[in-house]
C-alpha cells in the first residue's frame, strides 16, 4: 500500500502566527494570560497551551482587570476591543490578516448602505465577528437555500468566511443576482483554504481511500472532508491516529492523507506512521 500526503496539509499562515504569539505570551511566566475561546480548533494543541498557562475563557467578563487576553486567528467583534479598553485588559491580537480583510469589507459595505450577506456558518466565531463589524447590517447565510427566507433589498453585498468553498459562493451569487439591482461580491476565501482544498481534491481522485485529519469543530477540516467525500472516494475524518480502523484499509492500495489548517505536523506524522505499521506501507510524501 502507498500513502500519499496532500500538499499544503496542516498549519496555515494564520494559525502559525497565532501559535507564535501564544508561545511568546506564555514564555514570560505570567499566570494571567487568557485566550478568548480555544486558540485553534485542535484539542491537543489547546491542552498543551493550557499546561503552559494559556487559559481559555468564553468572555472578557471572566478575566481580571490588568490581564492579558489573546484574540485568536478567527478574530472577534469590535465590541470586544471596546470592552477590553474599558476594563484595562491588554489584548494580543492574533486575528489573521485575511480575516481582518473580511471584517473591513463587511464594515465598508454596511457603511455604503448595502444589505450585507456573510456566506458562512451561523455559529462560527469568525462569521459572528464579521457580522459585528457590519454593525447590525449583516446576515449569515450558509448557501443558496437560505435566500428564499430572506427579503432581499435592491443593493446587496456578499463577503465570505475565509474557509468557504468557491462553488458555494458561485451558487449563492446565481440565486441572488436575478432578484437585486446591484450585487457586490468580495471573494474573501483565503489562499491557504483554496490551495488546501485543490490539493486534497486532486489527491482524492488518485487514491482508494482518504483520511482527513483535524478537529471535529474545525470548519476548514470538516469542509475538506466534505470535498473529498463528494468525489465518491471513501473518506474518514479523524482527530488522532488511534482512530484509524484497520478494516478501512482492506483492499486499499493507495491511501491519501490530508489535514486542516489547525492540524499540527506531529498529528499527520503519527497517522502516516500508524498506516505504515498497519500495512507495511510505503510513504510517498509531497510538499506538506
Ligand atoms: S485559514 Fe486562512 S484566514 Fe484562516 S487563519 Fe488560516 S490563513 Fe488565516
Amino acid at each position: 500500500m502507498e500513502i500519499l500526503v496532500a500538499e499544503h496539509s496542516g498549519f496555515c499562515f494564520g494559525v502559525r502566527r497565532a501559535l507564535k504569539l501564544a508561545e511568546e505570551a506564555t514564555s514570560k511566566g505570567d499566570s494571567k494570560v487568557y485566550s478568548l475561546g480555544p486558540l485553534i480548533h485542535n484539542r491537543q494543541v489547546v491542552e498543551e497551551f493550557e499546561a503552559r498557562g494559556l487559559h481559555v475563557v468564553e468572555s472578557l467578563n471572566d478575566v481580571p482587570s490588568g490581564a492579558t487576553v489573546m484574540i485568536r486567528a478567527h478574530g472577534t467583534g469590535p465590541e470586544v476591543y471596546e470592552l477590553a479598553e474599558a476594563h484595562n485588559i491588554r489584548l494580543i491580537d492574533a486575528t489573521c490578516p485575511f480575516v481582518k480583510r473580511v471584517q473591513e469589507e463587511a464594515a465598508h459595505f454596511a457603511e455604503e448602505g448595502y444589505q450585507v450577506l456573510v456566506l458562512g456558518e451561523p455559529n462560527h466565531p469568525e462569521a459572528r465577528g464579521i457580522v459585528s463589524y457590519a454593525r447590525g447590517q449583516a446576515t449569515i447565510v450558509e448557501g443558496p437555500k437560505d435566500i428564499k427566507n430572506l427579503a432581499l433589498r435592491p443593493r446587496v453585498a456578499v463577503v465570505c468566511q475565509t474557509t468557504q468553498r468557491l462553488s458555494n459562493l458561485q451558487a449563492l451569487v446565481e440565486v441572488i443576482l436575478p432578484d437585486v439591482q446591484e450585487l457586490r461580491i468580495a471573494n474573501t476565501i483565503c489562499e491557504a483554504t483554496v490551495s488546501r482544498q485543490k490539493a486534497s481534491l486532486g489527491l482524492t481522485r488518485e487514491v482508494d481511500l482518504m483520511i482527513v485529519i483535524g478537529g471535529y469543530h474545525s470548519a476548514n477540516t470538516t469542509r475538506l472532508a466534505q470535498i473529498c467525500a463528494s468525489t465518491g472516494t471513501p473518506t474518514y475524518h479523524i482527530e488522532t491516529a488511534g482512530e484509524i480502523d484497520p478494516g478501512w484499509l482492506d483492499g486499499v492500495s493507495r491511501v491519501g492523507v490530508t489535514a486542516g489548517a489547525s492540524t499540527p505536523r506531529q498529528a499527520i506524522e503519527a497517522v502516516v506512521e500508524r498506516l505504515q505499521q498497519l500495512k507495511d506501507a510505503k510513504s510517498v510524501a509531497r510538499d506538506w
